[in-house]
């Protein structure tokens, strides 16, 4: 009886110990593999409880990227950008180190449409197949030599001087004066068409005034206006005098209300100088037809955003 009681105590010891044991081994590997956790990598890298929650969320190449860098606070807003493309994320940050207070949305957006590069530098001819969806800014210009189709001459009763439209554009147009007209709002053109040899011209003749540094803030080089694909206007009203602005009229109001529904958008926002390369011109208005303009419209984008998006 002794005997066996001693072997009980004996065998009860060992298991204590193999329990024990298997204890420890469970505890080191959940431990180790914690340690190679992206949970604990992440916390080691300085991100807090609630950013390690949101970082797991995102894709694994996302969060491999996030793992190789030291704490950027920048990165994760802009992975969250609802445009965020991850091939640029480079150049995204790159951007971000020259221009440190401009916004996440921002910089993806200036960034996705490559004015995150100099004004005129990474130059291409644009793709004028794509008709009234053609892309003409900074980096996409025209050829010397392009004459858009169906040029018609504007009614001296919606323009001041003389202006030419492509036809499609000049439809549109009349249709949006009539209904302007219908609320005492009265459309004027003031620029239409213009021809790469008009821009050249006025090209050297700000160039000859202000000269080389100053000539590429105020006038577009030739083969870079958007005057030239024969889609482009400007407009003014009676209201607008020497002392006022476009801004400030009711035609600009209208504008801002009821553009989009006749195909028309305003090219260059306010806000937006960045992604257009342009300064803001509340007088520039672009035709790209009912569903580009709704859609630009409703997702308050650039027209450089939407072409990258949608066309491209
Ligand atoms: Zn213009």
């Amino acid at each position: 009886m002794v005997k066996e009681r001693k072997l009980n105590v004996k065998n009860i010891v060992k298991l204590v110990i193999i329990v024990v044991l298997l204890i420890v081994v469970i505890v080191s590997i959940n431990i180790i593999r914690y340690k190679n956790s992206d949970k604990y990598k992440l916390k080691e890298i300085g991100y807090n409880k609630e950013q390690i929650e949101d970082i797991l969320k995102l894709d694994k190449e996302y969060r491999k990227k996030i793992l190789s860098m030291d704490y950027n606070e920048f990165l994760l807003d802009l992975m969250k950008e609802k445009y965020f493309l991850f091939e640029n994320v480079d150049r995204y940050l790159e951007y971000h180190k020259k221009d440190e207070n401009e916004t996440a949305k921002n910089v993806v957006a200036i960034t996705n449409v490559e004015s995150d590069y100099d004004h005129y530098t990474n130059t291409k001819e644009t793709d004028t197949s794509k008709d009234i969806l053609m892309l003409v800014n900074k980096y996409n210009y025209l050829s010397k030599d392009f004459v858009p189709q169906n040029i018609v001459e504007v009614k001296n009763w919606y323009c001041y001087g003389n202006a030419s439209l492509r036809e499609d554009a000049y439809d549109a147009f009349i249709e949006m004066f009539n209904a302007a007209k219908k609320d005492d709002v009265t459309l004027i053109i003031n620029s239409g068409y213009r021809d790469y040899q008009d821009q050249d011209d006025t090209y050297q003749e700000f160039y000859d005034i202000y000269g080389k540094n100053e000539v590429d803030k105020l006038a577009a080089k030739p083969g870079y206006s958007e005057h030239q694909t024969g889609l482009s206007m400007d407009i003014t009203s009676y209201d607008e005098t020497a002392d006022t602005d476009f801004e400030d009229t009711e035609e600009f109001k209208w504008l801002q209300q009821n553009a989009y529904k006749y195909g028309f958008i305003l090219r260059y926002p306010k806000g937006k100088e960045k992604i257009t390369g342009y300064a803001y011109e509340a007088w520039h208005y672009r035709y790209v037809g009912l569903e580009a303009a709704s859609k630009i419209n409703e997702l308050d984008i650039t027209f450089d955003e939407y072409y990258e998006y949608f066309v491209k």
